[in-house]
């Protein structure tokens, strides 16, 4: 059905991509490090000038009980140390090159992968320089974000015990450092999202530059995958529809309009997340587009190489949680009628676990497996397991609560499974839950 040349090229194009996503992953590595060892180190050397500072303004006064204004003071020589102008001032250097540097290999990794040279131009120039504004702010802003009640609330806890100055020095110096460690997260998380923010929006212009339309999505799947890049993983999306997001985000962070950056490119919640497992890309809200999706995200896109032909077209409709044409669902029946069993034992292994109560013989488990997928009154659907698009074959009998299912791998033509089962067609393991297809009551008069 594969035109065998036109696949082997694209087999060999997708290596290639695959080692210079590898060669460009170490490049970022390196920088992401970089930027957050810059980040935490700034923030350490930042606490242990607190620390001094509050040490001393308070051996500097005389002994006493400890009262709010003192705390109301701690809390001012902290700011002064670990605030925004501090922690920007330290960072302003760092940022504004490891802004530049990461932009580059977001934009540079897509080149290379396409074979063309991205230039910069005055467009990218005004881009960084609001990139490294955005950067910035988000330094500043930490001291209010997060670590000023960090060390508000302990100081409120210590007031609440009743202490005496001495006390609290001796108090503060030793829980200061798990204080501070706490901060240090932040500027973990921080430095992760500023670093990963930065290289998507790099890849844009080279997606731009390199005239390429249309990228996929790309999850790092395993457990700890999020629910948002599980329900995006696999989406076709179009660059324009990345460019418009990152234009609309860039727009406010020119105007500093906080709220509007956030709403350009939110963290949707998890309910939100849960609701685009079944919606179709197309139907997605504008705001969805560029990863990362949330604090801490893995997933980037990479442009979108489609294999040519019909598998190839199926597998882009499963991806973006739709439904086929009647015409294309006529095609993958077409597609499917010719599967057969991978093996004689792959065969033999599914009848002895699921076939031999019921269908009784190898034979008519067989012939039951080509039946379900060939008769009129079965449904259809499509499913993504372990990166292979399937095609589910599904017959409920009436007055059955169970329901018999035939799988076939779809590139390969393989029949995998007929068995008889209760419950949903699709467990959490399935990358794209399984689609129903327009199938039922065309095929019988379009097979004759
Ligand atoms: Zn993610």
């Amino acid at each position: 059905m594969l035109d065998a040349a036109a696949a082997l090229a694209a087999v060999i194009e997708r290596r290639s991509v695959r080692e210079v996503l590898i060669k460009d992953a170490e490049a970022w590595d390196a920088l992401y490090g970089q930027l957050q060892d810059a980040y935490t180190r700034a923030f350490d050397k930042a606490a242990q000038d607190a620390l001094k500072d509050a040490l001393d303004r308070l051996r500097d006064l005389p002994p006493g009980a400890f009262t709010q204004a003192d705390a109301t003071h701690m809390l001012d020589v902290l700011e002064g140390r670990l605030g925004g102008a501090a922690l920007s001032g330290l960072l302003n250097g760092p940022v504004i090159n490891l802004t530049d540097a990461l932009y580059r290999v977001g934009a540079a990794e897509v080149g290379t992968a396409a074979g063309v040279d991205i230039a910069f131009g005055r467009p990218d120039f005004d881009a960084l320089k609001l990139i490294q504004k955005d950067n910035l702010h988000w330094i500043d802003n930490s001291w209010n974000a997060r670590n000023n009640t960090i060390f508000r609330k302990a100081l409120e806890d210590y007031f609440g015990d009743g202490m005496s100055r001495a006390d609290l020095i001796q108090r503060f110096a030793e829980e200061f450092p798990a204080l501070a460690a706490k901060g240090k997260v932040y500027f973990e998380l921080l430095a992760d999202h500023a670093a990963t923010k930065t290289r998507e929006m790099g890849r844009v212009t080279g997606y731009e530059r390199a005239g390429i339309e249309y990228v996929q999505v790309r999850a790092h799947l395993d457990h700890k995958t999020s629910a948002i890049c599980r329900n995006l993983h696999g989406r076709v999306i179009a660059v324009r529809r990345l460019s418009d997001q990152r234009g609309q985000y860039l727009d406010a962070v020119r105007r500093g309009d906080v709220d509007a950056a956030k709403s350009a490119w939110p963290w949707p919640s998890d309910k939100a997340a849960k609701a685009m497992g079944t919606t179709a890309t197309r139907d997605l809200p504008a705001n969805i587009g560029n990863p990362p999706y949330h604090g801490r995200c893995r997933t980037i896109t990479v442009a979108y190489l489609p294999t040519g032909g019909a598998v190839s077209e199926w597998e882009r409709a499963a991806y973006d949680r739709e439904p086929l044409s009647r015409k294309q669902t006529t095609a993958l029946i077409d597609h499917c009628k010719t599967a057969s069993w991978r093996n004689a034992k792959g065969m033999a292994e599914h009848f002895d676990k699921h076939g031999k109560a019921l269908w009784g013989s190898l034979d008519a488990y067989n012939a039951a497996a080509v039946d379900l997928i060939r008769r009129a009154d079965r449904d259809v659907h499509l499913a993504v397991r372990g990166g292979r698009l399937k095609a589910l074959f599904t017959r409920t009998e009436t007055g059955r609560r169970s329901y018999e299912m035939a799988v076939v791998d779809v590139l390969g033509q393989d029949i995998e499974t007929l068995h008889r089962r209760r419950g949903a067609l699709s467990g959490a393991a399935d990358t794209v839950q399984a689609i129903k297809q327009p199938a039922r009551g065309i095929s019988k008069w379009l097979s004759k």
